[in-house]
């Protein structure tokens, strides 16, 4: 299938290398074009000029700014002539992706996902749709080299309320794993036998473990997920509970603690390094 991948961060770079190695015609861009070097893919001069080139464009950018500048900007995606259907699989709002598909005659389809770089480079990652089982039919070919599980949610925005739901839960922990380390630590317990007691007791969870490298030594690892990006990730999630009403006291104060160290110069380190900011660290 001739595929467009627009957004080749750490996560949109990974899976453009999975559907070429798949065998899809892939077309890549992104702002940074520097990103593109090494991938057997064709770069787009634009994201029309990508849409122009592919039936499906898959986008992973960083938030709906982001988003909204590469679909609807000058010389934006759906400027392109032969692009039937747009997969959205970055985190954003429900209401941006209903924006989105009010504007275009083509499909725009919520598909974030659950996993970080190992996953999207293992093609492992949960992907949640905005979309039928029916509409997803011809997009499988896609879906099923990026992820092993698909979940089709019906209505459009359906996914990326789910995605926050799950980040919600995912960056609650991050935040009491750092507190509850801060406490091990301070309290003269070895680091990595607390946190080997945490991740296996019935506190675990799969993100304890792919992340384990991160939570013992954040600095000697590369960033999997941007603390600034945990923050938007929890942004997204307030204004959603504030539309509905919804009381979310725990999902406020993990929002501050990270707004608190992103202006403490803490927002392009890994997520992990709320653990450095709750220990008073750089
Ligand atoms: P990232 O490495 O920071 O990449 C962000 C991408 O967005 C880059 O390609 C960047 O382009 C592009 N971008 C940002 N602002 C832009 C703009 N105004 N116009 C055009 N392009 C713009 O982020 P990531 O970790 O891959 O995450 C991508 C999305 O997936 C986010 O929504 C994130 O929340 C979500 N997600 C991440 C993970 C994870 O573990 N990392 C897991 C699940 C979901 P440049 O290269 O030019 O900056």
């Amino acid at each position: 299938m001739r595929v467009g991948v627009a957004g080749l961060g750490r996560m949109g770079r990974p899976m453009a290398a999975r559907l070429i190695a798949a065998g899809h015609e892939v077309t890549v861009w992104n702002r940074s074009p520097g990103k593109a070097d090494g991938l057997d893919a064709t770069f787009a001069a634009t994201p029309r000029d990508l849409a122009d080139r592919a039936e499906v464009v898959v986008t992973m950018l960083a938030d709906d700014a982001a988003s909204d500048a590469v679909h609807r900007g000058e010389d934006g995606l759906f400027a392109g002539k032969l692009a039937h259907t747009f997969l959205e699989m970055g985190t954003v709002s429900p209401g941006h992706i209903r924006n989105l598909d009010a504007t275009t005659r083509a499909m725009v389809i919520d598909a974030p996902v659950s996993g970080s770089t190992p996953q999207a480079q293992g093609g492992t990652l949960k992907i949640m749709a905005g979309a039928t089982e029916d509409e997803l039919t011809h997009l499988r070919p896609i879906l099923d080299v990026l992820g092993d599980r698909i979940e089709a949610l019906g209505d459009r925005g359906r996914a990326a309320v789910m995605k926050i739901a799950v980040n919600m839960l995912i960056h609650g922990m991050n935040q009491t794993l750092a507190e509850a380390l801060a406490l091990t630590d301070a309290a003269g317990l070895d680091r990595t036998r607390a946190f080997d007691i945490i991740a296996g007791s019935a506190a675990g969870a799969p993100m304890l473990a792919y992340r384990r490298p991160l939570y013992l030594d954040e600095a000697a690892h590369d960033v999997t997920f941007a603390l600034a990006l945990a923050r938007k990730d929890m942004d997204l999630a307030l204004a959603l509970a504030e539309g509905f009403a919804v009381a979310m006291p725990q999902s406020a104060t993990t929002r501050d603690r990270l707004a608190t160290a992103e202006a403490a110069g803490f927002g392009a380190r890994d997520m992990a390094a709320i653990l450095a900011h709750e220990r008073g660290e750089t």
